[in-house]
């Protein structure tokens, strides 16, 4: 299952997603092509997550249609672990297993999910540690790094599984301010390499720098999206202006 031709990676038509009561996506309709770095912004509560979340069904979308390398993930007989097989996530909190090595945070899912042998997936994972930068941490315990080196070893993680889509959320609210930019180069690598991204953040430098467009979301819509320098430097719509003027 690998992106194909022109075919979008993912494709979002007239998303909705209620909690009870409460729609809190109103109609997302949203494209991601092959190789491109799509980041969303937008205040807090205004849906960001959920719309992550939708997309390899950590939330199962109340209408509208999502589909992903191809396979419609809505449809109620997708077959959605084979789908996230594809599919990179990296969160706020890392989730490391505490009491595993980083290595071994690295290839239990390949063995288990991919059914890579040890060595197979040894050897993956110190690449993408490599990649991290983080090669020389393989036998630490989560503990033992800092909360930057920590989400760095879930990207080489999530990599290790060779996706071919990889979503981000906030991965880098939770860090102190010093660890940010260890993060943010690591993305910006990947960027470069060419994989393909849809990335919710908070700093707006990066959507800016290594963004090929940018989403602002409010209130369960996308109120615009562009290039990141028409987005974030001549917003044309005024809920935009202003989410940038408290941000920026
Ligand atoms: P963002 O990531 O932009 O801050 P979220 O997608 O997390 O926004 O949340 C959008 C809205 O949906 C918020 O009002 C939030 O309280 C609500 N929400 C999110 N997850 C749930 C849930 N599991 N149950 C009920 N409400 C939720
Ligand atoms: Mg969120």
């Amino acid at each position: 299952m690998t992106a194909t031709g022109t075919a979008p990676v993912v494709r979002i038509a007239d998303l909705h997603k209620s909690f009870g009561e409460r729609e809190v996506l109103r109609g997302i309709d949203l494209e991601v092509a092959a190789g491109e770095v799509v980041c969303v912004i937008g205040p807090s509560g205004s849906g960001k997550s959920t719309l992550l979340r939708c997309v390899n069904l950590l939330e199962q979308p109340t209408g509208g249609r999502i589909e992903v390398l191809g396979v419609e993930v809505t449809d109620p007989d997708v077959d959605i672990d084979r789908v996230r097989t594809h599919v990179g996530m990296v969160f706020q909190q890392f989730n490391l297993f505490s009491h595993r090595t980083v290595l071994e945070n690295c290839t239990v899912a390949q063995r288990r999910v991919l059914g890579r042998s040890k060595d197979e997936a040894e050897k993956v994972a110190l690449e993408n540690l490599d990649r991290v930068g983080l090669a020389d941490r393989a036998q630490s315990h989560p503990s033992q790094l800092s909360g930057g080196q920590q989400q760095r070893v879930a990207i080489a993680r999530a990599l290790s599984m060779g996706p071919a889509l990889m979503l981000f959320d906030e991965p880098t609210s939770a860090l102190d301010p010093e660890l940010v930019g260890d993060v943010l180069g690591v993305m910006r690598d990947l960027a470069e390499g060419g994989m393909t991204m849809l990335v919710v953040t908070h700093e707006m430098a990066f959507a800016r720098e290594v963004g090929d467009r940018v989403v602002f979301m409010d209130d369960g819509v996308i109120v615009e999206q562009g290039p990141p320098a028409q987005v974030i430097g001549t917003p044309q719509e005024e809920r935009t202006r202003t989410f940038l003027q408290r941000v920026l």
